[in-house]
């Protein structure tokens, strides 16, 4: 599907990170802006970190326009993106709901709501019966927290999360692009204030432009380069059911009892978790955080009470004081960085790689990141999304 080019002695971009994100950065850096000797630097396999670990929620019915700008340039380029790709990344746009079971659950999503709505997202309040519509099988009223209404984005969905990865992969190696796995980016050099190049584990790596896109270990690359980051990274898990037909046809969220869940192509509940409770690079995470999960899961949908559990597992999140991510670049020259994603970033994917590719380009942001610069912690003009993400952090 692609090459396994041996690593050149020098690049005009290095990307690290083969997860979506730096791989969208290499194919729109090659696509859109000419870029011809870009590396994309991958310790494991392609989308071996959170690409494929992921629950694929795609919505874009964040609170603040910065967000809402950012995540609904993505969801429009995910409506095009398996054409533009010509790879089937399954995008499905089978619409999220977001429940709300107490008044300020119904305060606080009817305020994003209309927040959406103003920025023209397609987000709308549904009762309790137009939900038992959409989702016969969920108890509304017999249980601690009733089902009070729910905000519902009808473009929202899911996507097949490597085949992501896949695409973006396939189209940047036709590109030129050279994609090497199995190597670790063990340092960034820098020089009289700028970048000089990667220590990698299979050697250094010249390059005046280096974006790192490293998700949950982002901020150990950075530290190498003198950079502290205000990242913290936490393991979130997910689950996955043994394959029934098909039972629900849309994405339900739930912040308040912690429960979200869709069903893959393959019939399989596709489960997600919270973070854990303190920092840790363990993909596993601990176990009475799903527990609380499925108590809420088998309260919102009692038929689920008897089935079986097939995989879990995690990835490592990296979390912004705000929530929000960072696009931008940084007081070294020809240094650059895509993180912060938290547990949001896949539904970002093709957006945040298409601004990110535009950063780098022309060493200045996209007017869609621009807010999301590493200098909103000095001037303090936070995004804070910690509301509209769907596990606790
Ligand atoms: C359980 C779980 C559920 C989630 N659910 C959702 C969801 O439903 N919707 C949503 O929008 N988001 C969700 N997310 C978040 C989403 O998965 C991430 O934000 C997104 O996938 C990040 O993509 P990425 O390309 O930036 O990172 P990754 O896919 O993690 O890619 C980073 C890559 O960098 C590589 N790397 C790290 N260090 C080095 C190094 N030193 N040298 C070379 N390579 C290195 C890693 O191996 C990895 O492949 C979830 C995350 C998890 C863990």
């Amino acid at each position: 599907m692609w090459r396994s080019p041996e690593p050149k002695k020098s690049y005009d971009v290095i990307i690290v990170g083969g997860g979506g994100h730096g791989l969208g950065t290499a194919y729109y850096l090659a696509k859109e802006h000419g870029f011809k000797n870009i590396a994309v630097i991958e310790k494991g396999w392609l989308g071996c970190g959170n690409t494929g670990r992921n629950t694929t929620i795609i919505r874009s019915n964040y609170l603040w326009d910065e967000s809402a700008l950012l995540y609904d340039h993505s969801l429009k380029l995910w409506e095009n993106l398996s054409e533009n790709l010509n790879y089937n990344v399954m995008f499905s746009q089978r619409g999220v709901l977001n429940l709300a079971h107490n008044e300020h659950d119904i305060k606080e999503i009817k305020r994003r709501m209309c927040a959406n709505r103003l920025n023209g997202l397609d987000s709308r309040w549904i009762g309790t019966s137009e939900i038992k519509k959409l989702v016969p099988i969920m108890n509304t009223d017999n249980l601690r927290y009733p089902v009070l209404g729910a905000s519902y984005q009808p473009r929202g969905g899911v996507a097949r999360h490597d085949a992501v990865a896949w695409g973006f992969a396939m189209r940047s190696d036709e590109m030129g692009v050279d994609i090497i796995q199995n190597c670790e980016v063990k340092g960034i050099r820098t020089k009289n204030g700028e970048v000089d190049g990667v220590e990698t584990s299979r050697g250094f790596i010249e390059s005046k432009k280096i974006g790192i896109v490293a998700s949950g270990h982002t901020s150990i690359l950075a530290a190498t380069a003198g950079v502290k980051l205000p990242l913290q990274s936490r393991p979130l898990q997910a689950l996955v059911s043994e394959p029934i037909k098909p039972v629900i046809n849309t994405v339900v969220m739930s912040n308040a009892v912690h429960a979200y869940v869709s069903q893959s192509d393959k019939g399989e509940l596709v489960i997600g978790a919270g973070t854990d409770g303190y920092n840790s690079f363990t993909q596993r995470g601990g176990y009475d955080v799903i527990e609380e999960t499925i108590r809420a899961i088998v309260e919102l949908y009692p038929i689920f009470g008897k089935m079986k559990m097939l995989r879990q597992w995690g990835g490592i999140v990296d979390i912004c004081p705000d929530a929000s991510p960072i696009i931008s670049k940084c007081d070294i020259k020809g240094l650059y960085f895509n993180c912060g994603w938290g547990t949001g970033g896949f539904k970002a994917t093709p957006g945040s790689a298409n601004v990110f590719a535009y950063t780098i380009a022309n060493d200045n942001p996209h007017k869609i990141n621009a807010a999301f610069s590493l200098d909103r912690f000095v001037t303090g003009r936070l995004i804070d999304e910690h509301g509209a993400a769907a596990v606790a952090h």
